[in-house]
């Protein structure tokens, strides 16, 4: 049989935690003849809440599951990590200014990053889901220097999923018939969904839509505050389907996109696209034995040019603030 795999998240007792670990633990993170050994990190405050948890994995006497191991120290956690899914950070609050945030990340995502150099194992693949996700996962790289740049990436799947499915609802098609859309930029307000070379059921989606204003007034932005709406409606963020789009993530990069469709992630620019060298953005990428590659060649009209460059000029002004900050 298999060796274990060793996935350590982080934030392991909060919200989207607690909906992420039984979707692992139930062999959907990396298919279900791979066994997986979880290894949760939490702050010390968090840990007994991160027991609990694991009381409960044990209840579920997933065959998949190895073990489980509880971290307060980053070292430890990340020991012989092959998955990091790095979901605790700190979240904004009331009257804290954007550099405060920042700051505040530093503070975790540096000593992630650090442990991750020191100890995970040498085939690492790093998710950031925590917010500002982009620029964290450029923090936790720059101090993961023994590392390949292209193991740190940034969740935008669940844009990407929101995206599909808000397209599939529009031409009134199962979600499974839509493909090639992709999710450029920074994930937060600015990002831009793109459906000009999306297809659904095998037509160009822009041209069965043929709707711009629809595209500019309901969909962009529908998907960009689609968080907003469910807090909105649910009193609570969106926390299962941001574990599910972590776990999509992971899947499709371990396992590979299916044959004809691309999906969206963040992860360092080469420069495509007219994206700086190194930004953590998002693109089309096709996966492959374990290895992702952006879809070249693709034309950008100007509808989609300014929203691009909106997102990823974002970006760069998050990675200069990181910079002033001594982080990066
Ligand atoms: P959640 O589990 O709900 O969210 C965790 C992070 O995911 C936040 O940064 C949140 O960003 C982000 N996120 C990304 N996409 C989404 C989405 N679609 N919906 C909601 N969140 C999204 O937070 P909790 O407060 O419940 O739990 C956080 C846990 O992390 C706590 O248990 C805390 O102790 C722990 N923690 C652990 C650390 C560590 O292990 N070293 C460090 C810091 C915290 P946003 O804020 O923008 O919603």
């Amino acid at each position: 049989t298999q060796a274990p795999v060793n996935v350590t998240v982080t934030g392991a007792a909060g919200q989207i935690g607690y909906a992420l670990l039984f979707r692992i633990a139930s062999g959907q993170l990396l298919g279900p003849d791979t066994p997986v050994k979880l290894r949760l990190l939490e702050i010390p405050q968090a840990v007994k809440a991160a027991e609990g948890t694991a009381l409960e994995l044990e209840d579920g006497a997933f065959p998949q599951l190895a073990g489980i191991d509880i971290f307060d120290d980053a070292k430890q956690a990340f020991a012989g990590a092959n998955v990091a899914l790095l979901v605790g950070a700190r979240p904004r609050t009331k009257g804290m200014e954007r550099a405060d945030l920042l700051e505040a990340n530093g503070g975790i995502f540096k000593p992630q990053g650090e442990a991750i150099n020191a100890g995970a194992a040498d085939d690492i693949r790093v998710l950031v889901v925590g917010n500002p996700a982009n620029t964290n996962a450029l923090i936790a790289q720059s101090h993961a220097p023994d590392v390949p740049a292209e193991r740190f990436t940034a969740m935008t799947r669940l844009d990407h999923n929101r995206a599909v499915a808000q397209l599939a609802k529009k031409l009134d098609a199962p979600v499974g018939e839509v493909r090639k859309l992709t999710i450029w930029g920074n994930h937060s307000a600015s990002q831009y969904p793109d459906i000009f070379h999306a297809e659904v059921a095998g037509r160009n989606a822009a041209e069965a839509v043929n709707d711009e204003k629809w595209l500019a007034e309901e969909f962009i932005p529908r998907v960009a505050k689609r968080g907003a709406e469910i807090i909105e409606a649910r009193g609570a963020s969106s926390a299962a389907s941001a574990a599910n789009a972590a776990i999509d993530h992971v899947h499709d990069w371990v396992l590979g996109t299916a044959e004809g469709d691309w999906t969206s992630m963040a992860i360092p620019s080469d420069g495509s696209y007219g994206v700086p060298e190194g930004l953590i953005s998002s693109f089309p990428v096709v996966c492959k034995g374990g290895k992702y590659e952006i879809v070249q060649g693709l034309e950008i009209s100007e509808f989609s040019r300014g929203r691009i460059d909106a997102s990823v000029g974002e970006l760069a002004e998050e990675r200069e603030a990181v910079k002033k900050l001594g982080l990066i």
